[in-house]
């Protein structure tokens, strides 16, 4: 008897629940990123050097306690002139995605999110419901409010927006969010702003006059801590005492609180790091130009863009070149599209010159690609980040 059946044989009936079964799996290509690092939309680089002198300072004894997040969410808050109960901090946008989730779906409600974008939004809300209505953009891959909107019923309970958006870099105006919120009073909108500081518009500060607004943030992006897994929810402080009914209260690691507030602190290096990340966009898209690669205007740490068929090739020759690149080309409407992640100039310089070496290696020609299709949505067989 293999080992698989014998456990099986001896779990009898034990099962997940149905949602659990059902619910798609998320397995990013992590394995083997020993190389430049333009896959994941991570800091290229490093955090704030304050952050790593406060690193140093950690003690052993420090590492036998339980974390406290109330007294770092009181100096995140202010920082962000909020008021403590408006922030919760969490493990990670992802867990903040998860813990919405379960504060706020039933398996008979509804989810609405835009389609391509995150894949922990399948994750956590098929955890909770089947019913989740994804909303496709065309081929430009812009916000299709109308057919968003259109969505949204009266068993709407969560609606989730990534704004900027992975991985197309596409952005939701204000008034476009603010109408969604308004349009479903009965559901929470949580916009997630993980790419905020790539873009410098941002929802924060209507959550003290929209009630039903929860906006997401993270630090693993322009703050360069993605390793130490924190991030952050700000609302409607009502919602957010539900939210932190759900989570346990040592989600947020010591190690992570104990740095947060030196990294928000250092605005010099984040001013720094946003404009790398601002002019290095610019001269990727101009190299894409030149090269005739089409892309996808970008408001965020990345550029999608469309190599077409040869999209595997692509990714292949550019890791033997040391540089890792993302296919998105599983996700709905994306065939063909690859995206590149913008850091620092070095690294963008870099990145750059990989391409147009593998580029010329595999042949490619602008004429290989054609017309942009319009997937669906499927739900098997994809990877995902
Ligand atoms: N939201 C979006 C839109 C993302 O692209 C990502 C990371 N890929 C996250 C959230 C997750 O961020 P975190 O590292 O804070 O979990």
């Amino acid at each position: 008897m293999n080992v698989t059946i014998k456990v099986l044989d001896q779990l009898k009936g034990v099962r997940p629940r149905k949602a659990v079964l059902e619910m798609p799996e998320y397995h990013p290509p992590l394995a083997g990123r020993d190389a430049l690092r333009l896959d994941f939309n991570e800091n290229t680089f490093e955090p704030s050097p304050r952050v790593i002198e406060r690193l140093r300072t950690i003690t052993a004894e420090g590492l036998t306690k339980y974390p406290e997040r109330e007294t770092v969410e009181r100096t995140v808050a202010a920082h962000f002139r909020l008021q403590a109960e408006q922030v919760l901090l969490t493990n990670g946008v992802d867990e903040a995605i998860h813990l919405m989730c379960a504060t706020f779906l039933d398996a008979a409600d509804e989810a609405v999110v835009w389609t391509p974008s995150f894949f922990m939004y399948d994750v956590s809300v098929q955890m909770m419901t089947p019913h989740l209505r994804k909303v496709q953009s065309d081929a430009t891959l812009t916000f299709p409010v109308e057919r968003f909107m259109a969505e949204i019923t009266e068993r709407t309970k969560l609606i989730i927006v990534a704004s900027p958006n992975n991985p197309t870099g596409a952005v939701v105006s204000r008034e476009h969010l603010l109408a969604i919120a308004k349009a479903a009073p009965h559901a929470v909108l949580m916009v997630d702003e993980a790419y905020y500081h790539f873009y410098g518009e941002s929802m924060i500060d209507d959550v003290a006059t929209v009630p039903n607004l929860i906006v997401a943030r993270t630090f693993s992006k322009a703050y360069g801590m993605a390793s130490l897994r924190i991030g952050m929810l700000a609302g409607n402080a009502m919602l957010l005492k539900y939210v932190r009914k759900v989570s346990s209260p040592y989600n947020v690691n010591g190690v992570a609180l104990d740095c947060l507030p030196v990294a928000i602190a250092d605005e010099d290096y984040l001013a720094w790091y946003m404009e790398q990340v601002r002019v290095g966009r610019e001269r990727m898209m101009e190299g894409l130009r030149e090269f005739g690669v089409p892309f996808f205007p970008s408001h965020a740490n990345f550029v999608l863009m469309n190599i077409g068929p040869r999209h595997k090739e692509l990714v292949a020759t550019m890791r033997a070149h040391g540089v890792l690149l993302r296919d998105r080309s599983a996700d709905p409407g994306c065939d063909g599209f690859v995206r590149i992640t913008i850091g620092v100039e070095e690294h963008v310089k870099r990145g750059l010159a990989a391409l147009r070496l593998s580029l010329n290696e595999i042949g490619w020609r602008k004429g290989q690609v054609g017309e942009p299709k319009v997937q669906q949505a499927t739900r098997d067989g994809r990877e995902f980040e």
